[in-house]
C-alpha cells in the first residue's frame, strides 16, 4: 500500500471540521479589518525566494522543494509574502498607488527533516499590507493576529516585539555583533559559527543552550537604531498600549529572513514545547523595491495553523450542523425515500441515507456515527398509509407524519 510522503498529513474528515472553523474565524476577522484574500500559485521561481528571503537565510539554503527541469527552476513556496509581492507587482497593483491589505490561507512547503511540531507541508494563515510605512498599520497587523487568536478561544500566548532598524541600522548592528562575538565564538554551536560569516544576526535567536548562554551576556539594547526607527518603534508600542495589548520587548528578538526590516513580532504559546511560536511577521520595508517596484513600505505576519489548532479551545465545541438520515426499507419505498432526500436537500436542510442497505439496526448504528439527532424511517407500511416515522433522538420522542408534512416539520425541528 502507498504511504504518505514523511511530513505530510492528511486531514481526514473528522478534524477538516475544526480546519474549516479555525479558517472561517480568520476570515471573519480579516474582513472586519478589510482585508482582501489574496490567492497565489504554489509553485513560484526559485529565484524569488533566494532574491527576497536571502540566499544565506535557512530556508533557502536547506530547505527549498525545488522542481527542476531542463531550463527551469521552482519550488513549492516555502513562505507566503514573497509571492503575495510578486503578485502585487505582477497584478499592477502598485501603480494604482493604492495601500492594499490582503490575506491567505493554504499550504506552505519546507524540505526539512520531520519532527515534531514540523511538516514538510504546513499551513498558514496569514496577512500583508503593502504600501505604508506608518506605524499604526504595524499595530494593526498586530491587532488583527492577536484578536484572530482570541477569535479562535487561544489563550495563554505571549506576544514579543522588537525592532531591527532600518538597513542602515541592520548593518549597525551586524558591526556591533561582530566585534562582540569574535572573542565568544568558541562558545557557539557550529551552526552559529556558520552564522558568523553570514547571517550574524541569527544567532540572536537560535534555541540551543550554548547559544542562549552567549547571547545572554551581549550588550546589545538599541545603540544600533537612528532616530526615526526609534521614533516609529515607540509610537507601535503606543497604540498597543492605547489598545491594552501586552507585550514583552524582547531585544533578541529577530526573524530568520533578510527582508525584515524595523518591526518584527511573534506570538509565543508555552504548551508548544521547542517550537513554542504560534505565528510571527514584521516589516520588509525595502521587499517591493529589491523584487522591482517601488520603494513602499510593508508589513505582514503568518500563523501556523496546525499550532493553532493544538492550542486552539474549538476542538472542545461541538461537532458541525445536523444531518437528518433517512432509513428507507424495502424496494417499493426506495424511489419515495430519494424524493424525500431531494425535498430536504432542495429546502437547505442536510441530509443522507444509507447506501450499504443494512438491517434497520445496523442503519441507526449508522446514523448515530454520523452524530445524526433526526431520523427518519420509511418502509412499505408506512408508504401504503403516506407517513414517515420521525425519531428525534435528541428528545427521546417518536412519531408518524405525513409524507407531504416531512419537510416542514423536520425544518420546524431543527429551528427549535
Ligand atoms: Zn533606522
Ligand atoms: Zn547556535
Amino acid at each position: 500500500m502507498f504511504k504518505r510522503v514523511p511530513g505530510t498529513r492528511d486531514i481526514l474528515p473528522e478534524e477538516i471540521a475544526y480546519w474549516q472553523k479555525l479558517e472561517a474565524v480568520a476570515r471573519k476577522v480579516f474582513s472586519l479589518y478589510n482585508y482582501k484574500e489574496i490567492r497565489t500559485p504554489v509553485i513560484e521561481e526559485s529565484a524569488l525566494f533566494s532574491r527576497s528571503l536571502g540566499e544565506f537565510a535557512e530556508i533557502v539554503k536547506k530547505q527549498m522543494f525545488l522542481i527542476k527541469n531542463k531550463e527551469d527552476s521552482y519550488v513549492l513556496r516555502p513562505e507566503g509574502t514573497a509571492s503575495i509581492v510578486r503578485a502585487y507587482l505582477e497584478g499592477n497593483l502598485d501603480k494604482s498607488g493604492r495601500f492594499s491589505k490582503f490575506y491567505y490561507i493554504g499550504p506552505m512547503f519546507r524540505l526539512e527533516r520531520p519532527q515534531k511540531g514540523r511538516q514538510r507541508q504546513f499551513h498558514h494563515i496569514g496577512a500583508e499590507a503593502i504600501g505604508s510605512s506608518s506605524p499604526w498599520i504595524d499595530a494593526e497587523i498586530i491587532m488583527v493576529a492577536d484578536a484572530i487568536l482570541k477569535a479562535d478561544q487561544i489563550t495563554g500566548y505571549s506576544l514579543n516585539i522588537n525592532t531591527l532598524g532600518c538597513p542602515k541600522d541592520k548593518l549597525a548592528l551586524v558591526d556591533m555583533l561582530r566585534e562582540e562575538l569574535k572573542g565568544k565564538l568558541g562558545g557557539l554551536c557550529q551552526e552559529c559559527k556558520e552564522r558568523f560569516k553570514h547571517n550574524i544576526i541569527r544567532i540572536l535567536d537560535c534555541k540551543k543552550q550554548e547559544c542562549r548562554k552567549v547571547v545572554k551576556g551581549l550588550s546589545i539594547q538599541d545603540k544600533h537604531l537612528c532616530g526615526d526607527c526609534r521614533q516609529h518603534f515607540n509610537q507601535v508600542k503606543r497604540s498597543l498600549d492605547a489598545e491594552g495589548l501586552s507585550y514583552e520587548v524582547n531585544r533578541q528578538l529577530v526573524r530568520g529572513l533578510d527582508y525584515y526590516t524595523r518591526t518584527v513580532f511573534e506570538f509565543k504559546h508555552d504548551s508548544l514545547g521547542a517550537q513554542d511560536a504560534l505565528g510571527a511577521g514584521g516589516r520588509y520595508d525595502n521587499l517591493v523595491k529589491d523584487l522591482g517596484g517601488p520603494q513602499v513600505g510593508s508589513v505582514g505576519f503568518a500563523f501556523g495553523v496546525e499550532r493553532l489548532l493544538l492550542v486552539s479551545d474549538l476542538k472542545k465545541h461541538g461537532p458541525q450542523r445536523e444531518v437528518v438520515f433517512i432509513i428507507v426499507l424495502g424496494d417499493r419505498a426506495k424511489d419515495a425515500g430519494a424524493r424525500l432526500l431531494s425535498g430536504l436537500r432542495a429546502a437547505g436542510i442536510a441530509a443522507d441515507t444509507d447506501y450499504q442497505e443494512k438491517s434497520l439496526k445496523g442503519a441507526m448504528r449508522l446514523a448515530d456515527d454520523l452524530g445524526s439527532d433526526l431520523v427518519l424511517i420509511l418502509g412499505d407500511n408506512e408508504l401504503e398509509k403516506n407517513v414517515v416515522i420521525f425519531k428525534d433522538m435528541r428528545r427521546g420522542k417518536q412519531e408518524q407524519i405525513n409524507l407531504e408534512e416531512v419537510v416542514d416539520k423536520v425544518k420546524e425541528k431543527i429551528e427549535t
